[in-house]
């Protein structure tokens, strides 16, 4: 069971040190740096920029690379990361309990792969739905407006694979596209809802292609979460099991 029920936003919009558990989610635990893989260097503009490493701190930058394995051991995934750090400052005591600021090292990473499962995927969610999901995780570390893209594209499958008609014949006899409003309203309409969750995860989705619109991973924190919400209600139906069970014994007249 996923040790989280709610997406930890300031947990994935956060830098990480070496020397602290991140809690960044796998299904069974979270990401612990394997010992010896973590490597960083500072960037040529870096070394160029502050030619002496106390004299401007706040310029340096770094890249990293690392490999985390999952903290449960059932599960040991192995996820390959990299992304880029600087320096953060914090108020330390000296031997002589004089305050002074000192400089450490932090990382904000750009990619993990196999991509981190931000959110829970119901087991009878179908692949293409599933693999769509996989893409937009991959990127939301690196490019939340892609990672919206993908998303969207998986609202337009779980559209498909409901039966959701892509086209109708218009009032002059063409067949014209039917827009993704539309069809939420199909799948939707006796769900008010459920359509209301849709059709935020519809307007999200538009603004991720608009390039001049800066998109940040906070955004698609509020489409993830959405989108949970619908997975659960569409594939996870739990008291329509429940109730199929029911009548399953209401029918037998008891346990066989
Ligand atoms: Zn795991």
């Amino acid at each position: 069971m996923r040790p989280y029920f709610m997406i930890d936003k300031e947990l994935l919009t956060s830098y990480f040190t070496t020397n602290q558990n991140t809690y960044w989610p796998c299904s069974n635990g979270y990401l612990v740096i394997n010992e010896d893989t973590f490597f960083s260097k500072e960037t040529s503009v870096s070394q160029k920029v502050h030619p002496l490493y106390e004299s401007d701190p706040e310029s340096v930058r770094f890249v990293y690379s690392c490999i985390f394995r999952c903290s449960n051991n059932n599960c040991n995934e192995q996820f390959a990361s990299s992304g880029h750090g600087c320096l953060d400052w914090d108020i330390e005591e000296d031997d002589y309990g004089m305050q002074q600021q000192v400089y450490s090292p932090c990382f904000e990473p750009y990619y993990f792969y196999p991509s981190l499962k931000i959110i829970d995927i119901p087991e009878n969610v179908p692949d293409d739905i599933t693999n769509q999901l996989n893409k937009s995780f991959e990127l939301f570390f690196s490019s939340p407006s892609a990672a919206i893209n993908h998303a969207r594209s998986a609202l337009e499958l779980i559209l498909n694979h409901f039966k959701i008609p892509k086209t109708t014949i218009n009032n002059k006899n063409k067949r014209v596209k039917i827009n993704l409003h539309n069809r939420i309203d199909k799948l939707a309409k006796q769900n008010s809802e459920l359509k209301e969750l849709l059709l935020a995860i519809k307007w999200i989705g538009n603004e991720g292609s608009h390039p001049e619109k800066r998109l940040t991973k906070n955004d698609v924190i509020d489409l993830y979460e959405i989108l949970e919400h619908v997975l659960s209600e569409l594939f996870e139906n739990k008291s329509k099991t429940i109730l199929a069970k029911a009548k399953k014994i209401n029918k037998a007249k008891g346990i066989k």
